[in-house]
C-alpha cells in the first residue's frame, strides 16, 4: 500500500446533494475491508458532525461520527483556545450551536469576534455591512473556511469565501481560517489517523481547498473529476494535483496499483 492512511472530502467526492456518487458506496467499504485507515474531512457547515454521520449512513454509507473531521468542530477548537470568553456572532447556513456548545453566541453589534461560515439567505447587505461596521470598530474576523463556492443538484452555489474576501478587503484585515485549506486543520485529520503527512493522500473535488492545501501540509494530493471539479483544474498556474482520477470509485484500485 503506498498511502498509509487517507483524508477523504465528502461533498463532490462521496456524495452530492446527499445522494451517494455512482460506486461511492462500495469504494468506502472497501478501502475499509483492505484495512485502509481514513478519516472523512469536510468543509460542509450545513449539518453538525452527528446529523452529517446520520446524513451519510442515509446515503449508503458505513461511516461513525468518530470518523469525521468537520469545520465547524474546529471552530469551536479555535474559539476555545484562541478567543476564550468571547463574544462571538456566526454567520452561516444550518444550525452550528450544536458543534459550538460553551461558546458565548451573541448578536452581530455586540460581537468582539465574527465568524463566516457556508453562505446562505442570511448573507444580507444589512447584515454584511453591520459585520463591517464592528470590525471597522475592532473586531476579529474568522472563517470557518474559505470556499468560494460549491456545486448541489441545482447547479453552482457561491459560498462564504466570497463574502470573506470582501469583508478582508474592505475591513483591511485578514481572517483566521479554521476549515481547509489550513495546515492545522490537515494536521487535526492526520492526527486522528495517526499518519504522517508523507504517507497521507487527500482525495477531493476542490482544486485549492483540498489539494492545493493538502499539498501545502505535507500530504499527496489526489483530485477527483466529480463535484466542483472543472476542465482546467489539474493545470492550474497556482499548483497541480499529483494525481487525477475520474471519481472516488477509483481509489481503492488506484491505491492496490504499483
Ligand atoms: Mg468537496
Amino acid at each position: 500500500m503506498r498511502f498509509h492512511g487517507l483524508l477523504l472530502d465528502i461533498d463532490g467526492v462521496l456524495a452530492v446533494s446527499w445522494e451517494a456518487l455512482p460506486g461511492a458506496v462500495e469504494a468506502l467499504a472497501r478501502l475499509r475491508d483492505e484495512g485502509v485507515p481514513f478519516r472523512l474531512i469536510t468543509n460542509t457547515t450545513t449539518k453538525s458532525r452527528a446529523d452529517l454521520a446520520t446524513t451519510l449512513r442515509g446515503a449508503g454509507f458505513v461511516v461513525a461520527d468518530e470518523e469525521i473531521v468537520t469545520a465547524v468542530v474546529a471552530t469551536a477548537e479555535h474559539l476555545r483556545m484562541g478567543h476564550p470568553g468571547a463574544s462571538v456572532f456566526v454567520l452561516s447556513d444550518g444550525d452550528a450551536t450544536a458543534d459550538l456548545v460553551g461558546i458565548d453566541l451573541v448578536d452581530v453589534d455586540d460581537a468582539d469576534v465574527i465568524v463566516i461560515g457556508g453562505a446562505c439567505e442570511e448573507f444580507t447587505y444589512d447584515t454584511m455591512n453591520r459585520i463591517f461596521r464592528r470590525l471597522m470598530d475592532g473586531a476579529t474576523l474568522v472563517g470557518m473556511h474559505r470556499n468560494l463556492f460549491w456545486k448541489t443538484a441545482d447547479g453552482w452555489e457561491l459560498d462564504g469565501g466570497a463574502y470573506l474576501a470582501g469583508l478582508e478587503e474592505a475591513a483591511d484585515t485578514r481572517a483566521a481560517i479554521c476549515g481547509k485549506p489550513e495546515k492545522t486543520y490537515f494536521d487535526a485529520g492526520l492526527a486522528m489517523l495517526g499518519v504522517e503527512a508523507d504517507r497521507a493522500a487527500m482525495v477531493g473535488d476542490d482544486i485549492v481547498n483540498d489539494i492545493l492545501g493538502a499539498q501545502a501540509a505535507g500530504l499527496t494530493g489526489i483530485l477527483v473529476r466529480t463535484g466542483k471539479f472543472r476542465a482546467g483544474d489539474e493545470a492550474r498556474d497556482d499548483g497541480r494535483p499529483d494525481h487525477v482520477l475520474d471519481s472516488f470509485a477509483d481509489v481503492p484500485a488506484f491505491l492496490g496499483s504499483p
